[in-house]
């Protein structure tokens, strides 16, 4: 018999192409477990991928039942959130050139191996409601995230639900044109945000900048050890910190653009909050006051006045978190396959969870 206190837990995975992180959390959302990483060694093939996987899903479930004194019946089940494009419906990874794989049944692979239901979902959705459940976007409505890193993914949560669209690709907001005739993108397209805001396009612009510039003119190139090929969108933050005037150009530049991308979300979504998660919280103010300015420019006033623009506060977490959250929803609107009947978990119209 389940002591009063009883808590049902459920295990959230991140996988992506450099890292997979895994941790767990009781269902109420309360606190997070046994959260961790390890590289994803994608050379290893698929196989490789989901037996690490599982390995990390039973430390954490053998950690968080040492921790919490919770029995194994207690852990009903495993969200997984991958990069996509994805079918959801079947818990594929259609393609995910970081990891190589193609119409990869991912989902039913790890289901297979760790004897728990499992969901699937983007990863940048999933950090969205990771956010939205329990960080910087709690109780907000309508909430759009963005998270900056090797490249750049979006969330959309309108009216209370994540919103997947027609054919789950919805939330694509790395790939929003800013610049008809811009920089060419990783995806083929011209001019994506994500060819100008991503971590390695911020790097790139810098070292654009430096081309033009004096020799001394920046401390950038010493910020790298002497290479300008090793300087990072960090090395970036970190020299703009410090008042090297060509790294502030960059990341003032980074914030024009950035708020560009965010005035067109708020004119198409009106949405009451924007998470912007990822590495480039690290710029700080830096980068928030200005983007908050040039969105004001852009934006209609009372979009402006409904929003805030803030930083994700789960950094590491946040895909873990949220692919736990997503696991609770999907299981609740499906209604199958917890192994708890009448006892499934609900939705409510101001999160996910209670
Ligand atoms: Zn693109």
């Amino acid at each position: 018999m389940p002591p009063t206190n009883h808590h049902r837990y459920i295990v959230g995975v991140d996988l992506g192409g450099t890292n997979i992180v895994v941790g767990a959390m009781p269902e109420d959302g309360s606190r997070q477990i046994a959260l961790r990483s390890e590289p994803t060694h994608a050379e290893d093939g698929a196989d490789g991928v989901v037996e690490r996987i599982a390995r990390m899903v039973e430390e954490v479930i053998e950690v968080t039942m040492a921790e919490t004194g919770a029995a194994r019946d207690d852990f009903v089940g495993v969200g997984i959130g991958a990069p996509g494009p994805l079918d959801r419906e079947a818990g594929v990874v259609v393609v995910a050139p970081n990891l190589g794989w193609r119409n990869f049944p991912l989902r039913e692979r790890l289901v297979g191996r760790v004897g728990l239901p499992a969901t699937l979902d983007n990863d940048a959705n999933c950090a969205t409601v990771g956010e939205w459940w329990v960080g910087a976007a709690k109780g907000g409505r309508n909430v759009i995230g963005i998270t900056i890193g090797t490249g750049i993914g979006g969330g959309l949560i309108l009216n209370g639900q994540l919103y997947h669209g027609a054919s789950d690709v919805a939330g694509e907001i790395g790939h929003t044109t800013i610049d008809s005739t811009g920089r060419r993108c990783k995806c083929g397209n011209y001019g994506c945000l994500e060819a100008y805001c991503s971590g390695p396009a911020i790097a790139e612009r810098a070292r654009e900048a430096l081309f033009g510039a004096e020799d001394g003119a920046s401390i950038l190139t010493r910020l790298a050890g002497g290479r300008q090929d090793r300087i990072t969108a960090q090395t970036v933050y970190e020299a703009s910190q410090q008042g090297d005037p060509i790294a502030r150009d960059v990341v003032r530049e980074t914030a024009r653009l950035l708020g560009a991308g965010i005035a067109n979300l708020l004119n198409v979504f009106n949405p009451d909050v924007v998470v912007v998660a990822g590495g480039v919280t690290q710029a700080g103010d830096a980068l928030f006051e200005p983007l908050r300015a040039e969105v004001r420019r852009r934006a209609f006033q009372p979009a402006v006045d409904a929003c805030r623009i803030v930083p994700g506060t789960l950094p590491g977490s946040a895909g873990v978190v949220g692919a736990v959250a997503t696991f609770k929803a999907q299981m609740e609107s499906h209604g199958r396959g917890t192994r708890h009947e009448g006892r499934a978990p609900t939705v409510d119209g101001s999160g996910l969870v209670r």
